[in-house]
């Protein structure tokens, strides 16, 4: 099993010290996790500790650790996006979009955005953002696919034909999905991407990861009992690894 999107420092919570990252890899290996890979927000990028990261790898016997690291997706940002992508050596790159017109989507304590939009051009923006992402060519991974269902904001249109447009843009890329469950600890209650979604990805081939896009340790492949559920029923059978940039396989 692995758990390819989760954050140490996260939102400078704690440092990355080799005990905090040891501290994530005791709770990996009590759930059966044995690929780990630590994917901070590409703003705390000059607080990632390579040296310690490395380190930890070293002593972490049971479970492998990986690097990445996940880069918030605004247009118009490619210096950014660029710099951060290339500053460290990952084995990974997460893109994920948390923004329209550079405005965040998941800030629980401020929502104004859904008052802003039309909820329905609001996730049509949204996805257009995803497109975006997944074409750039930068990310091996996509990040949460539908963020933007978190606070339970619905539009009233069917909005099926702009995610079966998202799902073919991310099928023509060959980027592999992020089946993360942090959608569970959040109103929506539900893994991110939804099933219907997810059946989209898996029709044409897409490849996934499975995370729990943990922001403390004991979050840790946190909800995968419904997650690795939702996958099996859909029909997927393995879970894309990365190595270097290098992709593999693993079953679940
Ligand atoms: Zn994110
Ligand atoms: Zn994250």
């Amino acid at each position: 099993m692995i758990d390819y999107h989760l954050h140490v420092i996260a939102h400078g919570d704690r440092p990355m010290t080799v005990e905090n990252i040891l501290k994530y890899c005791e709770v990996a290996r009590a759930r059966g996790v044995s690929q780990m890979g630590i994917t901070e927000h590409d703003r705390y990028l000059e607080e990632i500790d390579l040296a310690a990261f490395q380190e930890a790898r070293e002593l972490s016997h049971d479970v492998e650790l990986r690097l990445g690291i996940e880069i918030d997706f605004v247009p118009g940002a490619e210096e950014r996006m660029d710099n951060d992508a290339t500053a460290l050596p990952y084995d990974y790159i997460i893109g994920s979009v948390h923004r329209v017109d550079n405005e965040e989507v998941d800030r629980a304590t401020d929502q104004r955005i859904y008052d802003k939009y039309e909820t329905y051009d609001l996730y049509a923006a949204y996805y257009a953002n995803v497109r975006k992402a997944t074409l750039s060519g930068r990310f091996e991974i996509l990040g949460h696919p539908d963020l933007i269902k978190i606070f339970r904001h619905f539009p009233d249109r069917d909005i099926t034909p702009i995610l079966e447009e998202t799902a073919d843009a991310v099928a023509e890329s060959g980027v592999v999905v992020d089946v993360n469950a942090a959608g569970l600890r959040k109103p929506i209650g539900e893994v991110y991407p939804a099933r219907d979604f997810l059946q989209m990805f898996h029709k044409r081939g897409v490849p996934i990861v499975l995370s729990s896009d943990a922001h403390a340790p004991d979050q840790v492949a946190m909800g995968y009992d419904t997650s690795l559920a939702l996958v099996h029923e859909v029909g997927y059978r393995e879970v894309a690894t990365f190595r270097n940039r290098e992709r593999g396989t693993l079953p679940i």
